[in-house]
């Protein structure tokens, strides 16, 4: 199937690593043009080169997103070098772990602030030149926005939020034909999740254990499934689906718990 994403560009915020860099390898393998913004050098500048090597088209730019004036200046920069924006992914995220019991009212609005704030404002400065494209936004949320977890309230507050965004967005940006859509991911090993996994006593035990719970294939989800899902919504072939979530996790958030 062809995406028609050829010489599209698509900005990934977080396109660097994890769900994000599979993003990115996704819309640069459709011949798009991907834009991958991250705050580290050596991980943005190899997957750079990478694609390079492959003949893609591939595009870094290191920015902190939680910094003031920065997702104005990406924006820009972007217009200055491609002319276009086909669509946006805002994927940048971490689960902070900032709770009621773990947590204060100071690091909440912190960790609300980093999850949140930077979808709202390269939408915000995107929005003339999605306009242009009618171009597709994608919000990576996270299962935890339906679920909960425990523990971390800033974080569940910011994913929640995202789809309350993606409803509200899909509905805003309907007379300019943008469609936005949401991924929930739920378990998907990246750097992040590793991590994670290595807060506990045997990491390994851990993961099973988790995978045991997971519906179709009693595994993780790849973050080239993520990937795929993405750059479906991002082309013309999704081109009557606005306003969704969904969940490429193995059955995990939805199905049944007696069937694991
Ligand atoms: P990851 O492995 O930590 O990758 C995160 C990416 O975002 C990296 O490229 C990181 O690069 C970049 N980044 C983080 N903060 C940034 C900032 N302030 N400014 C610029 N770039 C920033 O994370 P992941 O697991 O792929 O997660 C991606 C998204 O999926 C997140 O929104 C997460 O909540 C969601 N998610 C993941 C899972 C999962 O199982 N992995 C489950 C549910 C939801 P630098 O560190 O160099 O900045």
């Amino acid at each position: 199937m062809d995406l028609g994403l050829k010489n599209k560009v698509v900005i990934i915020t977080g396109g660097t690593k994890g769900i994000g860099e599979a993003i990115s390898r996704c819309v640069a393998e459709e011949e798009g043009i991907a834009v991958f913004i991250g705050r580290s050098e050596k991980p943005g500048k190899a997957l750079e080169d990478d694609l390079k090597a492959k003949k893609l088209q591939g595009y870094f730019i290191q920015a902190d997103l939680n910094k003031t004036d920065n997702c104005k200046k990406i924006i820009a920069e972007v217009i200055e070098k491609y002319g276009r924006i086909d669509g946006l992914v805002n994927n940048a995220g971490r689960n902070d772990g900032v709770g009621l019991e773990n947590g204060s009212p100071e690091a909440f609005a912190k960790s609300v602030q980093e999850n949140l704030f930077h979808y709202y404002e390269m939408l915000y400065y995107a929005l003339a030149a999605l306009k242009e494209s009618e171009g597709s936004v994608v919000n990576i949320s996270s299962k935890v926005a339906l679920s909960g977890q425990g523990g971390t309230s800033g974080y569940a507050a910011s994913k929640g939020a995202q789809l309350a965004l993606t409803r509200e967005w899909a509905s805003e940006l309907l007379p300019y034909n943008i469609r936005v859509n949401a991924i929930l991911p739920a378990e998907v090993m990246t750097p992040l999740y590793e991590s994670w996994l290595n807060t506990f006593d045997n990491p390994s035990a851990k993961q099973k254990e988790i995978e045991q719970k997971i519906p179709l294939g009693q595994r993780m989800t790849t973050a080239e499934e993520i990937a795929s899902m993405a750059v479906f919504l991002l082309s013309n072939k999704s081109a009557h689906t606005t306003g969704q979530f969904i969940s490429p996790d193995g059955g995990y958030l939805h199905l049944d718990r007696s069937l694991t």
